[in-house]
């Protein structure tokens, strides 16, 4: 259905979903809506622990989801931003310099 989707187009279909499901209805509080996608990967962890691969797999696509969200909804072109910072990253030491 959904699988040939730009992450632009996944920004726009995922802000409109939260859209009509009252999410935007008032300001969202940045915090709030950041702490949620952190949220989403702490239940991530919790699959990965339970060993429950289909929760694992579930709320990493939440983690996703969120995020689109926020970007269609802060009108930000994350594709852009991934590119950009991929590139920063390709010019980066191995191990970013850190020896760990
Ligand atoms: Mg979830």
């Amino acid at each position: 259905m959904n699988q040939d989707l730009t992450i632009k187009q996944w920004c726009e279909l995922c802000h409109r979903m939260a859209r009509e499901k009252g999410f935007w209805d008032k300001e969202r509080n940045m915090g709030e809506a950041l702490m949620l996608i952190v949220t989403e990967l702490a239940e991530a962890m919790e699959g990965y622990r339970h060993q429950d691969h289909e929760n694992f797999r579930e709320e990493l696509a939440d983690t996703f989801i969120r995020l689109f969200d926020l970007c269609g909804g802060l009108g930000i072109d994350i594709e852009a931003e991934i590119i950009k910072k991929s590139e920063k990253n390709k010019a980066r030491p191995y191990k970013h310099g850190k020896i760990c």
